[in-house]
């Protein structure tokens, strides 16, 4: 269900074809996240001041914050080749072992949901980070020999959603972590101003800024909302974007003005309806609206987290004051644990 959202995060194949155009290509052209851009710039720099490839280099944080798009311009600002793959897709070690044996010295090799590879295709990986070799069995039995295969020196960039699932001998190999956050406003308003400029539509300051605020703080999704307002534009308002349209195209995706849309609000009903406020568990959350604890986790909490909607607590998530107030509901007064412990002694 997730997938069909305007305002999901994840990559689907409208958005795979253009993103392509819309990708910025070199850190230059890159908005936002500063620190990382910054970070990065120093490692590029020491790289080639040394003759060598970049140390391996993970990101991690929600979708559509821009992991692949830093992986593809590490590989242009280098001048090197980038061959993109994902956790799942490596299904054994022989998979892995053949793309590796493909690379070329200095060559990226991304994986997106690094995260999700399987035991077997990690041992095979961890000797080709850290000595850049490749150990393989040949023959069976008590004839089996293993043979050391020497690879080029490349690099490994990860990327993934969920960094407390990487196992911790593979996060360990990666010379440099960095964390996405969710864009600012400012930054969300240059990316929408830039896309719109590419796509040739005319937007308003006050247009770009309200579309920029309702975007999730995720350049995917406001590239997506994006087109989807042009296209209102384009039929209703000779292909200028003001800050009516805006509004009105806006209210018509049912897109509201935090960025949340039904499905947010069905999640959030169900913390308050359904369980009292919260605490309420992953699973059962899940469960009662028909989301996949991933989608849950990876699509809905991150954003309602940042927001302060909902908090997560170790007997689950709860639904804040803000949150009640969003959806126009009165926020019950509560008696918290500690003011119970201390009206009792
Ligand atoms: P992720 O790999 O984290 O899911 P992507 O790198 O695929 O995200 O980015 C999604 C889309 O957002 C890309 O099409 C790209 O055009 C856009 N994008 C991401 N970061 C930026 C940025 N800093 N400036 C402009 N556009 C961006």
């Amino acid at each position: 269900m997730d997938d069909e959202r305007l305002v999901s995060p994840k990559n689907r194949e409208e958005d795979s074809v253009a993103e392509k155009s819309l990708r910025p290509k070199r850190l230059g052209e890159y908005i936002g996240q500063e620190k990382v851009v910054d970070n990065l710039k120093i490692s590029i720099a020491a790289a080639k001041g040394r003759g060598e490839p970049l140390d391996h280099i993970l990101f991690y944080g929600p979708p559509g914050l821009g992991k692949t798009t830093l992986c593809q311009i590490l590989a242009n600002e280098m001048g090197v080749n980038v061959r993109i793959t994902s956790g799942p897709a490596i299904e054994r070690a022989g998979d892995l072992a053949a793309i590796l044996t493909n690379l070329k010295k200095d060559d990226l090799l991304f994986i997106d949901e690094v995260h999700r590879l399987n035991r077997a295709v990690e041992e095979v990986l961890y000797p080709a980070m850290e000595d850049f070799a490749l150990d393989i069995v040949v023959g069976k039995g008590p004839s089996a020999r293993s043979l050391r295969l020497k690879l080029p020196k490349f690099t490994v960039v990860g990327a993934t959603t969920r960094v407390a699932l990487l196992t911790s001998p593979l996060r360990d190999r990666f010379g440099a972590v960095h964390r996405l956050e969710f864009y600012s406003v400012e930054a969300m308003e240059q990316i929408i101003r830039r896309t719109a400029q590419i796509l040739g539509t005319e937007i308003d300051t006050d247009a770009a800024n309200e579309l920029a605020r309702r975007a999730r703080g995720t350049p995917r999704i406001a590239n997506r909302i994006l087109k989807r307002v042009r296209d209102y534009a384009q039929v209703t308002a000779n292909n200028h974007i003001t800050l009516q349209v805006a509004q009105t195209a806006l209210e018509q995706l049912e897109v509201d003005e935090l960025g949340l849309d039904p499905n947010d609000r069905r999640v959030l009903h169900a913390i308050i309806d359904l369980f009292g406020g919260g605490p309420v568990g992953l699973s059962t959350l899940a469960a009662a609206t028909a989301e996949e604890v991933d989608a849950i986790e990876d699509v809905y909490e991150p954003y309602l987290l940042q927001l302060g909607f909902i908090q997560r607590t170790p007997r689950g998530r709860i639904a804040t004051r803000r949150a009640y107030e969003h959806l126009g509901l009165t926020y019950p007064d509560r008696i918290s644990p500690e003011d119970l412990q201390s009206s009792l002694w």
